[in-house]
């Protein structure tokens, strides 16, 4: 599918029509207009001491290479946004493969450093993750969770139904705890992203008051925060000087929040992710109802407890029922053993799960599951099709977080934080005649 099918298909041929008007107000024939969005977007993080993470086909970054070098050299991530702008979803898996490996080289040769992958349209497939995989990607950004805060029934059919069409293109899955949180699927980390995108919101919804956009931004900020997840926020950087006023906004509601919003790039993120994969708690009896907790892992991590006390160390505050526990080797006074339980015929794969969500698990016999604040019994997979095992990990999740009893657990994010926030965006083109070349390289590359 290229662009001009694409669009026409998703927001008929009215509305490709505007937007070819506004093509030539956001770009310009020289890079001038780009690089001013792209430095607002960059100094706006800066001054939360943070960078903004960016993705590129290869082919835009190979005409534009000073320009990248430059942003990079701000601080901020470069990420591939495949060779070409197509949809992976076109392509057989060895094609796939080639086009991936060309944009690798690309970046190599433009000696810009890389780490993750976004498909345009968010278009990935099961063979995306295998070519990422074998390809040695650090991590991929394109299971799109959707924030269902925009009222649909003040939207006119044409409008809602162009919505609605976006939502299936983009393969969204729930908003919940567990989407929310970037998972290992082998050794790539597969980080979420947020929908809807900017161009959702001002060109499909035509809500352009940066006002009402800061709004809806701290409003997923909001639902991501009592989640304790993270929130990737997706921007065109061609908006960047339209946008700077609702990511003001979005960056101060983040801030204010009563814990901290760890507001990082996607790289950093990743990088996290794996560090907090090395974590262990090891629980030790010590007498009745006393328990030795001594955590492996790296003087960042956050340690909670709920419904325990937990002896002569100092706890912090941090979202309810949770404390901050600060020590890495403290004794415990709990009803039951902080772990969770699993039957001696759970698969290792849901204990591997559990322990990636950061909850310490234990496997025991049914008749010591009484002693485990939890027990679990799961003797099969958790689910068979993608769509099942989004629906039992979630189930899981949200079942442990809303049971009133003793636990200790690693929470998603570094240094005592609640939740996350990335700022992310495509830099599709740089110039107008880079949105036009896409037409013709798209259709090159089907
Ligand atoms: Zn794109």
């Amino acid at each position: 599918m290229n662009l001009v099918s694409f669009s026409i298909k998703t927001k008929g041929v009215h509305n490709f029509v505007r937007r070819l008007g506004t093509v030539f107000t956001r770009f310009g024939f020289s890079e001038t207009r780009i690089r001013r969005s792209l430095h607002t977007l960059i100094d706006c993080l800066e001054q939360h001491h943070t960078a903004p993470t960016f993705f590129i086909p290869a082919v835009v970054l190979r005409r534009h290479p000073t320009l990248l070098s430059e942003i990079a050299n701000c601080g901020a991530e470069i990420g591939i946004h495949g060779y070409v702008h197509n949809d992976y979803r076109t392509l057989s898996k060895p094609e796939q493969y080639r086009q991936t490996q060309q944009a690798i080289s690309i970046f190599q040769n433009t000696h810009i450093p890389y780490d993750g992958f976004r498909n345009p349209y968010l278009g990935w497939t099961e063979e995306s993750l295998d070519v990422f995989t074998a390809l040695g990607f650090a991590y991929e950004s394109n299971e799109a969770v959707l924030h269902d805060v925009i009222d649909l029934n003040r939207l006119s059919p044409l409008l809602r139904s162009g919505y609605e069409k976006s939502l299936a293109l983009f393969q969204a899955i729930p908003c919940n705890v567990y989407t929310l949180r970037p998972h290992f699927e082998e050794k790539l980390l597969r980080i979420p992203t947020s929908i809807p995108d900017d161009e959702m919101i001002f060109d499909r919804l035509r809500i352009t008051n940066p006002e009402e956009v800061g709004r809806i931004w701290s409003q997923v900020m909001q639902r991501v925060y009592d989640f304790g997840g993270l929130y990737t926020l997706n921007l065109h950087p061609e908006r960047g000087v339209l946008c700077k006023r609702a990511l003001d906004i979005l960056l101060s509601y983040a801030r204010n929040q009563p814990h901290q919003v760890w507001i990082a790039r996607l790289r950093d993120i990743a990088q996290w992710w794996k560090e907090r994969r090395q974590f262990r708690l090891n629980i030790t009896p010590l007498a009745p109802n006393r328990w030795l907790v001594e955590a492996t892992c790296t003087p960042r991590a956050t340690i909670l407890a709920r419904y325990l006390m937990v002896e002569n160390q100092p706890t912090s505050p941090w979202s309810c029922p949770d404390v901050l526990v600060e020590s890495r080797c403290f004794t415990v006074h709990a009803t039951r053993c902080p772990y969770i339980g699993l039957s001696l015929q759970t698969p290792q794969q849901v204990a591997d799960f559990l322990h990636e969500q950061g909850y310490p698990t234990a496997y025991c016999s049914q008749e010591e599951a009484d002693l485990y604040a939890l027990y679990f019994d799961i003797p099969g997979r958790l689910g068979t099709t993608r769509e099942e095992q989004l629906q039992c990990r979630s189930t899981l999740v949200q079942q442990i977080e809303a049971s009133e009893v003793p636990l200790l657990h690693f929470g998603c994010w570094p240094n005592g934080s609640r939740a996350a926030l990335a700022i992310t965006g495509d830099i599709d083109s740089v110039t107008v005649q880079d949105f036009f070349l896409r037409v013709l390289e798209v259709h090159q590359h089907v």
